[in-house]
């Protein structure tokens, strides 16, 4: 897509939207910003934005700005359905996602890497790879980093690697990349999405596009996934760790990609069964990159994992801490359960995304957990799924930090006391992180 003399009108300028609105100006084009949050962050992204020449709109200009803009590029926080969005349609108006916008000015080979769970920690170790065989890689989207951010420091010799949400999914529909991964899908987002239907329909938007060129690469073992295939153009791989599979697998404890032997489960740094996946994911990758055995081997014996995931905090009488804050829906704090061997108190709540949580307590039932202690928003909806479930052995408070001391009074030496919410964190807190980094400050105050 030609950026210079073209006009654009970006709707949102948190971090993805004010970079495309910076790449824009920078390359000399009209830009129209619309933003409707209001913080001292926007504040300061709005004010950059005006000093480089672009001009705020408010909904009461939006008819005529629409009647004068060539391309809307839309954040991955603004839903398809903004009402801006949906005039734009009207008026046929190009709509660009973030992910695409950068997309099209890229001329490197893009890895895109989507799922319920997993995307970051498969998509870092995609990165630590790459660097581990001395390729050029960078690491974008849905991690942090907007795609149109990093356009200038891509040649064609990149590999880049995009994390991709369901929400940057929305707004595509040239989007193309080399390889593409499917990890699994589970509900998640659906206050957003609506549907389960429509949240699956948006995940397959990753490989739409792809030609027989391209590689996609999915999850034997989820039978949404599975039934995929007869969608797909391009060449498809799969990973499993149940089936020898054409691609990436586990058998006997040990990883394999097709015939040949890659790793022992028990060298991989990073661990449970969850984390099986991921690496077979970045194996596949990996091996489509071109990429030596070696260097695969030795990424993945030091990968320590990504922040709030499941991260080991510290051991205090006996007692391990984990922070697994970005569990954000029940299928991750599902995988997190999985991979606790001993007895374990779990804090869960924060703010809804439209998930039941039955399934959730009768997984709990049949793990090693020994105690809920429940907080956030969600607190008695979980509570009466608990009580749906037969499960009893709950307590509820509504302050965070209570809920980390009461679940401390619940353990003795030999036990882990897991923070895994399978709940957003924007009840109390403005993000995972936060959330995270206030639960491990807690801890360190005990
Ligand atoms: P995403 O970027 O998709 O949110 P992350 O890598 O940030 O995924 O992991 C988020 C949470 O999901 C982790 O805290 C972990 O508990 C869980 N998780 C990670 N990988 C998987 C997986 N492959 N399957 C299920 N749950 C996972």
């Amino acid at each position: 897509m030609l950026v210079k003399n073209q006009t654009f009108l970006v709707l949102g300028v948190s971090k993805s939207g004010f970079s495309a609105a910076k790449y824009i100006l920078d390359k000399g084009a009209k830009c129209y910003v619309y933003e409707e949050l209001k913080s001292h962050k926007i504040d300061r992204a709005i004010s950059e934005l005006t000093a480089l020449g672009a001009k705020q709109i408010n909904m009461s200009e939006v008819d005529s700005i629409l009647s004068i803009i060539d391309v809307l590029v839309i954040s991955p926080g603004a839903p398809i359905n903004h009402e801006l969005a949906v005039r734009a349609k009207e008026r046929g108006v190009r709509i660009v996602g973030e992910l695409e916008f950068g997309f099209l000015q890229f001329s490197p080979p893009i890895v895109a890497i989507t799922g319920t769970n997993g995307k970051t920690t498969t998509a870092t170790l995609v990165d630590a790879i790459m660097k581990e065989a001395k390729k050029k890689s960078l690491l974008v989207g849905n991690v942090g980093v907007p795609i149109s951010s990093k356009i200038k420091d891509a040649d064609n010799d990149t590999v880049v690697i995009a994390e991709v949400s369901s929400f940057q999914l929305e707004s595509v529909s040239a989007f193309c990349p080399h390889v593409s991964c499917i990890l699994n899908i589970s509900p998640d987002h659906l206050e957003r999405h609506y549907t389960m239907d429509n949240y699956v329909y948006l995940k397959k938007r990753i490989f739409k596009n792809q030609k027989e060129s391209e590689y996609t690469v999915l999850n034997y073992d989820d039978s949404i996934i599975r039934d995929f295939l007869p969608e797909i153009k391009s060449k498809v791989l799969w990973v499993s760790v149940n089936e020898r599979v054409e691609g990436a697998y586990l058998q006997n404890g040990k990883l394999y990609y097709y015939d040949e032997y890659v790793i022992d489960e028990r060298e991989l740094r990073l661990k449970g069964e969850h984390n099986v996946y991921n690496t077979l994911f970045a194996i596949a990758v990996a091996k489509l990159m071109g990429v030596s055995n070696d260097a695969i081997i030795a990424a993945l014996k030091s990968f320590k994992g990504v922040r709030h995931r499941i991260e080991h905090i510290c051991t205090k009488n006996g007692v391990e801490f984990y922070n697994d804050s970005k569990a954000t829906n029940t299928a991750s704090t599902i995988s997190a359960l999985q991979s606790m061997q001993r007895p374990t108190v779990l804090i869960l709540g924060g703010s809804e995304k439209g998930e039941s949580y039955i399934n959730l307590f009768e997984k709990i039932k049949r793990s090693p957990v020994k105690q809920v202690v429940l907080t956030g928003a969600s607190r008695f909806n979980m509570l009466d799924a608990a009580g749906k479930s037969g499960y009893s052995l709950v307590t509820v408070t509504s302050d965070f930090a209570d809920a980390v001391k009461i679940a401390t009074m619940f353990t003795e030496s030999g036990d882990n006391l897991l923070l895994s919410p399978a709940c957003a964190s924007f009840d109390s807190f403005d993000g995972y992180e936060e959330r995270g980094d206030a639960f491990v400050k807690i801890v360190e105050g005990l």
